[in-house]
């Protein structure tokens, strides 16, 4: 058993050692595609911020940009940067 457990380690690390491509690349790509889906997400939330500080300086944060009514109280505590009432948001 114990043979053969070290049999089948050292064949893996050979074959690694064999291989062209890094056994981990596959995980590091899908990890960078995980950041930068964050870093698109972060972005985009970074953007409606700013969009609802402009909306804050031009006094029509709060109300919706569709419809004109105000944004219930709830909802903005929910997301700040919502732009739209609930009703619009649909
Ligand atoms: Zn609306």
């Amino acid at each position: 058993m114990r043979s053969d457990h070290e049999g089948f380690v050292e064949a893996s690390l050979h074959s690694n050692a064999d291989d062209e491509h890094d056994p981990e690349g596959a995980t590091i790509a899908f990890e960078r595609s995980q950041v930068a889906t964050l870093a698109r997400q972060l972005t985009h939330q970074l953007a409606e911020l700013d969009a609802a500080r402009e909306r804050l300086d031009a006094g029509t944060y709060g109300a919706c940009e569709r419809c004109g009514a105000p944004i219930p109280e709830g909802r903005l505590e929910a997301r700040p940067a919502a732009r739209t009432c609930v009703a619009c948001a649909r």
